[in-house]
């Protein structure tokens, strides 16, 4: 894996003191997985994708990889499930209808989408917004991993059934999964439902809220004022 240690040591907040050490003249040369910042850790995974030929996805008329959106030091990580029409056009994730809402709700956690950082399971538009099958996702979910481990965010939240049971592992619905908090790879994974779930069915906002509610918890921040629940579109 190019890029990215599996060194449980190595933190993205460790990069400062990695980036002084590296400053003294008679320092030895870091080897490069230490060296390398989060964004350059980033750029590899997407090297590494290059122009996706993996799956049958890229015969099914995708227009572009869609690989993920925001800053790479985010504590904050939501994970979707696959593009949809807009985001492969514009070749970023949660720009539609349910990426508006997605906006809106990060909005409502008292965040900007500048802080946070998007990626889906899948990687390249199903066609006709199908479900992911599973030999995409299998073919798939090493970059979406790769992703993670190169973030570190304190807190993931899935969006919908297929982000959670991937990261989870799991067939469980997203009825059981949601509304807890689950032990990832050293993050507190949060799932809840998906915008485009959310849009079809809006009574089901309030959970979704709560959920929100307890990712910012365990963030460690505040509940803005204001903000009474998930907000309409
Ligand atoms: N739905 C998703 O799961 N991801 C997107 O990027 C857009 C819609």
């Amino acid at each position: 894996m190019t890029g990215v240690s599996r060194d449980p040591k190595w933190r993205r907040r460790d990069d400062a003191a990695n980036a002084s050490a590296n400053a003294s003249a008679d320092a030895p040369v870091a080897p490069m997985t230490f060296a390398r910042s989060t964004a350059e850790a980033l750029a590899a995974i997407r090297g590494d994708l290059g122009d996706c030929t993996r799956c049958k996805l890229h015969t099914q008329g995708r227009t572009q990889i869609v690989f993920g959106v925001g800053s790479p030091t985010a504590e904050l990580m939501f994970v979707g499930e696959a593009p949809g029409a807009d985001e492969d056009i514009q070749g970023i994730p949660f720009v539609g209808r349910a990426g508006q809402l997605l906006t809106k709700m990060i909005e409502a956690m008292g965040l900007k989408r500048d802080d946070v950082y998007i990626a889906n399971v899948l990687k390249c538009r199903p066609p006709g917004n199908r479900n992911p099958e599973p030999d995409e996702i299998g073919q798939c979910e090493p970059f979406l991993f790769r992703q993670l481990e190169s973030i570190q965010p304190k807190v993931v939240i899935a969006l919908g059934a297929f982000a959670a049971r991937t990261l989870l592992q799991t067939d469980a619905p997203i009825s059981r999964l949601r509304g807890r908090v689950h032990h990832f790879r050293g993050a507190k994974l949060i799932p809840t439902f998906h915008p485009s779930f959310l849009l079809r069915s809006p009574g089901y906002k309030r959970e979704a809220w709560e959920d929100l509610k307890l990712a910012l918890f365990e963030l460690g921040r505040e509940l803005p004022p204001a903000s009474p629940s998930v907000p309409s579109e």
